[in-house]
């Protein structure tokens, strides 16, 4: 039977590092959720609609088409057949990504093409996010809610940004604290830890062991 495995937890706890792996080694799809709200996003701001404006994103919510490529060796985003793996992970989509993922007409859309993923995925797949298994995938077979201190995760997502968009360390952690306070403050709060997830806390532990004992759980 399709094994299906939700990951889910704040940015920066190495949550796609992890999932993409063990993805690969146990032979399952893969699907970047935080991809598709980034992708939506992107939309948005390419059609000029004000990210701030809950009524005209929500009439729009059903317009563009994402589709996800969920070979874990080569994830892939497009809307309306344009690749935008590049342009989601710019500040203009990061910065915005929380108004837009708190509208609940996308996250019904959203949600909906999540299902349809995982259920069409012929071995399984493990689908990393916020709130996949509290609502997206509650009968996922396993499900890891990933976290790291505050520190530790500036220092990470900084690491990725090296280059690109390099910040300093302190302005990575007040960015990403906004983020977290805008993803779990409201309503439409999409980040929480199913009551019977794993709480594996990263701070102290290499890739290679988060990968490890993801494996192992998802073997047992
Ligand atoms: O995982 P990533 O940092 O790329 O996610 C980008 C944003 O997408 C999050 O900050 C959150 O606002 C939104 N998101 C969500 N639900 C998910 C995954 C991501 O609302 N399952």
């Amino acid at each position: 039977a399709a094994v299906i495995v939700a990951i889910d937890g704040p940015a920066g706890t190495g949550k796609s590092s992890t999932s993409k792996a063990v993805a690969a080694k146990l032979g399952l799809g893969y699907l970047d959720t935080g991809a598709q709200y980034r992708a939506i996003t992107w939309w948005m701001v390419a059609n000029g609609i004000d990210v701030e404006d809950a009524v005209a994103v929500a009439g729009a919510a059903g317009k563009p088409a994402i589709v996800s490529g969920t070979d874990p060796a080569n994830p892939t985003i497009t809307v309306d057949g344009t690749d935008v793996s590049g342009p989601i992970r710019t500040q203009e989509v990061t910065s915005r990504v929380s108004a837009v993922s708190a509208v609940p007409e996308v996250r019904t859309v959203i949600t909906e093409l999540q299902r349809t993923i995982a259920a069409e995925a012929p071995r399984g797949i493990v689908v990393e996010g916020r709130d996949i298994g509290t609502t997206v995938l509650p009968d996922a077979d396993l499900k890891i809610f990933l976290t790291a201190s505050p520190e530790v995760r500036a220092a990470r997502r900084s690491g990725e940004l090296k280059g690109k968009e390099a910040a300093d360390l302190a302005s990575t952690q007040a960015a990403l604290a906004k983020r977290d306070a805008l993803d779990s403050g409201r309503k439409t709060s999409p980040l929480a830890k199913a009551d019977d997830a794993v709480e594996v806390d990263t701070s102290e532990l290499t890739l290679d062991q988060v990968i490890e004992c993801v494996v192992t759980l998802v073997e047992e």
